[in-house]
């Protein structure tokens, strides 16, 4: 006889059935270029870890010493009992490195995505979103009651065309995208959507998850366009170039506080254990003090891609380091990766329903770890492999 909880095995099958099931990799030791996976040497092409910051020796010294001195967890949630020294000294340093007024820290960019948008907007209000933004932001848009209109990728003459329809019959426009998409490493433009949110009154709000540490020497998106002051709303994240976890929200005084107030996510979950706070404030120290990080993952960056290409591979539109290697069919990318983990690359497929059913790739991102050498080896099996594929002639 059926059983009421059946659904939770006959739900993955389907998943498993079309191949769109996810097979946990275990990672044994630090995430670094050359690390362990299911007990293999593999070189790390698919962490978000790009300044390769995550086993930096200063940044585990400040987390092994705030548990020293102020122990494991923070006890609350932040607006009971929950905010440490560690959280307010860390909110002031993030809004000194991004020049901002001020800044307020998140569990996650998830849970400040997931826990600020659905605040700034409601009934009576219009979102605007780029088609291709991160789930976090779909998901803060999805617990709103505000209206929700999405933009062909980057199409400014078409965001243009909502904010001009909508003049007049909202309370407040929210316009939002992501910095850098994930996807596809493009960057937004930032200085066109600038200027069309001053045009029609509309509040901007960015996701920078994969600029921080990245662009602008890594400050970030905003100060690569330089729009200091002219940005409203900056959002970010500490898991992937900054090597430790945690969301944050930059802008003026007004903003964190309104942010602290109301956001869901903030006010009803405990607050980031000490060893985390107090390794985000050593990790904004590494990147400031050690631009030498920021400088190689560029240089990095641009060896891999020009090797691909000249290899004869399709980067797409990627500007950063996230550097898909476009294969079109599902099924090839897929074989692609396993060929490549059995060759010791870590690297994986990106196939349908993430992205259109031609444009299935291996998504790569680069890593300031990475040495000259580490690539050469990752482009001789990545031809070999597109070679016996026949992703390449
Ligand atoms: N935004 C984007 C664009 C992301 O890629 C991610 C992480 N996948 C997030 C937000 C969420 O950040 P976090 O890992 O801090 O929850």
């Amino acid at each position: 006889m059926a059983h009421y909880l059946d659904f939770l095995k006959t739900e993955v099958d389907e998943l498993k059935a079309k191949s769109l099931n996810w097979n946990l990799r275990e990672l044994q030791g630090p995430s670094m270029p050359h690390a362990k996976v299911d007990g293999k040497d593999v070189l790390m092409l698919c962490s978000n870890n790009y300044l390769n910051l995550s086993n930096h020796p200063k940044i585990k010294r400040a987390a092994i010493n705030a548990v020293r001195t102020h122990g494991a967890g923070s006890g609350s949630v932040r607006a009971i009992a929950g905010t440490m020294d560690l959280h307010l000294q860390l909110e002031r340093k993030i809004a000194q490195f991004k020049g901002s007024q001020a800044a307020l820290y998140y569990q996650t960019g998830f849970a400040a995505n997931a826990g600020l948008i659905p605040q700034l907007v409601g009934e009576g209000d219009l979102i605007i979103s780029d088609e291709l933004n991160h789930g976090s932001i779909i998901d803060g848009v999805r617990l709103t009651k505000a209206e929700r209109k999405v933009y062909p990728h980057k199409n400014m003459d078409e965001l243009r065309k909502l904010l001009e329809g909508a003049q007049g019959k909202y309370r407040r426009i929210l316009v939002i995208t992501d910095g850098v998409f994930s996807m596809d490493g493009d960057i937004a433009p930032m200085d066109k959507i600038a200027h069309l949110c001053r045009e029609f009154n509309a509040i901007s709000y960015v996701d920078d998850a994969h600029g921080d540490g990245v662009l602008g020497n890594g400050i970030g998106i905003v100060h690569h366009f330089h729009l200091e002051g002219k940005w409203d709303i900056e959002m970010g994240t500490f898991s992937k170039a900054f090597g430790v976890v945690g969301g944050y929200v930059s802008g003026t005084e007004a903003l964190r506080e309104f942010a602290y107030n109301k956001s869901r996510t903030w006010l009803l979950s405990g607050s980031a254990p000490p060893a985390t706070a107090a390794a985000c404030m050593a990790s904004l120290d590494v990147v400031k003090n050690e631009p030498r990080h920021v400088k190689k993952l560029w240089k990095n960056t641009n060896y891999w891609k020009k090797g691909l290409k000249r290899l004869g591979f399709d980067t797409g539109v990627s500007e950063t380091p996230i550097v898909p290697v476009m294969l079109g069919d599902s099924a090839i990318a897929q074989k692609f990766s396993v060929r490549l983990m059995e060759e010791g690359v870590f690297a994986l497929p990106i196939v349908f329903p993430m992205v259109a059913k031609d444009k299935a790739r291996i998504r790569t991102m680069m890593n300031a770890g990475l040495k000259k050498g580490d690539l050469d080896i990752a482009l001789e099996k990545f031809e070999k492999i597109g070679k016996e594929l026949g992703a390449l002639k």
